[in-house]
């Protein structure tokens, strides 16, 4: 019989992991599906760890581990998808508003042979209108830079072992799970669901953490930015050749004194145009530093009592 895993990134989630895991394995017996459940407690601070060992041991399904400090979502999924044995692997938020009832659809395109099944929101639950707005711009600049259409998409998901395989086996540290998903190929099915409300607690974004989210994936994921450096540069030079053919026949004609507005105006925009262009150019080196430095994406510090392995430190899969 195949094995389902299903990955819950949590973060200050400790109302939310009791009724989630019961939920989920109600559902899962009541269709007959072969679970795990894999609690990622983010660095909480607090007591979704206490919560994730208490379920863990009632119901000996239920795995989880707890950072040292917040990584972050991605690096919340990774960790799951790290310690997940299934055959295939349902990634999605432990406040249950990826709806549960989707996941036995998932399951079933899963079976008929499909090896990523995407969620698609059909619908976006209640969100104030900030959010409502940087979310919007965050997903139209992320499909742009990545030439996929990403509005609908989320990081709930059904992947087979193998394209898990392929993931965890990425060497790169800056990851971007929803992208990375389409980057990698396979045979893909959507299924779509209408986003719930909170059950308890509330969003852990805030417009700006969004906007830090979105400029990290972009240049995580695309070069565009560099290239857009080169695009100005253009414009720019056309523009004092344009100003340069101005300047010389006003020399010519001999009234060539003024234009002090101009230089002025020059040197704002050529400065401005350079300290962007170097920003850019800057985060990008930041990124390779990053890279290079190869520091795990995690570090675990603690885990329930029925993961096996080296568990402190940056896990490892070993029997
Ligand atoms: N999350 C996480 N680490 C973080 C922030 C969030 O693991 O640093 C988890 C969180 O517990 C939840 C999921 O990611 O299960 C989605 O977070 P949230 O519900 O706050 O975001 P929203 O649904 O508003 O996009
Ligand atoms: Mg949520």
């Amino acid at each position: 019989m195949s094995l389902l895993s299903i990955v819950l990134p949590s973060y200050n989630e400790e109302q939310n992991i009791e009724n989630t895991s019961k939920t989920l394995a109600s559902l899962m017996e009541q269709n007959g599906i072969d679970y795990e459940l894999i609690f990622i407690s983010d660095g909480s601070r607090d007591k979704t760890f206490e919560e994730i060992l208490r379920v863990s041991q009632e119901n000996p399904r239920i795995r989880g581990a707890e950072f040292s400090r917040n990584f972050g979502k991605e690096a919340g999924i990774f960790a799951g998808l790290e310690l997940a044995a299934g055959d295939a692997v349902v990634v999605m938020d432990c406040d249950l508003q990826h709806p549960p009832e989707t996941i036995p659809q998932m399951w079933q395109k899963w079976k008929e042979g499909a090896e990523v099944v995407e969620g698609v929101k059909s619908r976006r639950g209640k969100e104030s209108l900030g959010y409502r707005l940087s979310a919007g711009l965050f997903y139209r600049i992320m499909s742009r830079l990545l030439r996929m259409d990403m509005s609908a998409s989320s990081d709930f998901k059904l992947l087979d072992r193998k394209v898990v395989d392929v993931l965890l086996g990425l060497k790169e540290r800056n990851t971007f799970f929803r992208a990375l998903s389409f980057w990698a190929g396979f045979r893909r099915e959507t299924v779509s669901y209408e986003v719930q409300e909170r059950k308890y607690g509330k969003s852990k974004w805030s417009v700006w953490s969004l906007m830090r989210y979105a400029i990290a994936n972009a240049t995580s994921f695309s070069t565009l930015p560099l290239q857009m450096v080169t695009v100005m540069g253009m414009a720019s030079i056309l523009f004092s050749v344009i100003l340069a053919v101005q300047t010389l026949v006003r020399y010519l004609k001999g009234n060539s004194v003024e234009g002090f507005t101009t230089v002025i105006l020059l040197i704002l925009i050529v400065g401005g145009c350079l300290m962007l262009s170097l920003g850019i150019i800057g985060h990008y080196i930041a990124r390779i530093y990053e890279e290079v430095k190869g520091r795990p994406k995690y570090i675990i510090s603690r885990v329930t009592d029925n993961v096996r392995g080296d568990v402190v430190g940056a896990w490892h899969k070993g029997d």
